[in-house]
């Protein structure tokens, strides 16, 4: 089928790799022009809007930084909804706060257009490979009716309430994946001032309770001293600014996810703000005046 594709960037890109792969015709847009040419070359479709993307395609799927990137694409000025036809589907894959995922919803009921939110897990690795977790938000027909184009992206496509709720469970991700990155490199500066080797903790201790997908993936990394993104620690600001945002208006205290919001705040104002979060560990290199490194 035809599918319209805003937002080119790390987590686009393979996504949309994946759709073309699986036979869909893609029109993409993204107000960085190299990204929408490198995705011409690839075979997709260039539109000159959000606007030209909706009056094309009947299922948008928007994959923006936050929740201003996501409102201006759907309903600012040459933007989705001033193009789609009643009847036609948004899903917005963005990781953006649940409020505002109801803020959009209640702007396409008024054009009579359906939507999803449904962010994603497992980054840029699991976005080429097409097995991304997937956290939907909204109507159940509806999510049956594009579950396998969402599959074509995902291995887990999950419905977990109304419009907002594959936001607030993505929120509820981002906080473990912050906290347990945060954990891992307390832990690890701890065995390191001890004078154990890294390497030999992360063999010991990987495949027990403590180890985790997280580990797994950041601990190399960290040992390498390679912070290339990846997820971006100014992408995890604006994740737990969400989570601190939507727990004060629902009233769940999230002392821990503060306390590494003020980790991540600091290290962005060291200059690693577009790094990878594993970055984190930074934080606890500078508090000990160590480094965790391979030997
Ligand atoms: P990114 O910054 O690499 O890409 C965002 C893209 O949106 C950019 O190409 C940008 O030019 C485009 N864009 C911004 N404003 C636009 C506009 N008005 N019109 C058209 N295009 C516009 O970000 P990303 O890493 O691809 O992340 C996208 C979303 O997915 C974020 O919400 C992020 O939190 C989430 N996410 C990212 C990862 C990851 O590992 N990178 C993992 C899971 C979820």
């Amino acid at each position: 089928m035809r599918i319209g594709f805003v937002g080119l960037g790390i987590m686009g890109k393979p996504m949309v790799r994946n759709l073309l792969k699986a036979g869909h015709e893609v029109i993409v847009y993204d107000v960085v022009t190299p990204n929408v040419e490198l995705m011409v070359k690839e075979g997709a479709i260039a539109a000159s809007s959000s606007k030209a993307v909706g009056e094309q395609c009947s299922l948008v799927i928007t994959m923006l930084p936050n929740g201003p990137h996501v409102l201006s694409v759907c309903i600012g000025e040459n933007g989705l909804l001033a193009g789609m036809k009643p009847g036609s589907i948004l899903i917005d894959m963005s990781s953006i706060a649940p409020l505002v995922s109801q803020q959009v919803e209640k702007a396409c009921v008024e054009h009579s257009i359906r939507m999803l939110d449904a962010p994603v897990s497992g980054g840029e690795p699991k976005a080429i490979d097409g097995t991304l977790s997937i956290m939907v938000g909204g109507d159940e027909e509806l999510f049956k009716e594009v579950y396998d184009v969402l599959n074509v992206m995902g291995s887990s496509v999950v419905l977990c309430g109304k419009v907002g709720a594959g936001n607030t469970t993505k929120l509820a991700n981002q906080i473990i994946v912050a906290l347990n990155i945060a954990a891992v490199s307390e832990a690890f500066m701890l065995s390191t001032k001890a004078g154990v080797d890294p390497e030999k903790v992360f063999a010991a201790i990987r495949g027990g309770l403590a180890g985790s997908t997280v580990m797994n993936a950041k601990v190399p990394m960290i040992l390498e001293g390679n912070f290339k993104p990846g997820f971006k620690n100014v992408l995890h600001i604006k994740d737990l600014d969400n989570a601190i945002e939507t727990g004060h208006s629902v009233g769940a205290p999230l002392p821990l996810t503060v306390a590494v919001m003020e980790m991540l705040q600091n290290i962005n104002l060291d200059g690693h703000g577009q790094d990878d979060h594993s970055a984190i560990v930074t934080y606890y290199e500078k508090l000990a005046n160590t480094m965790i490194r391979k030997s």
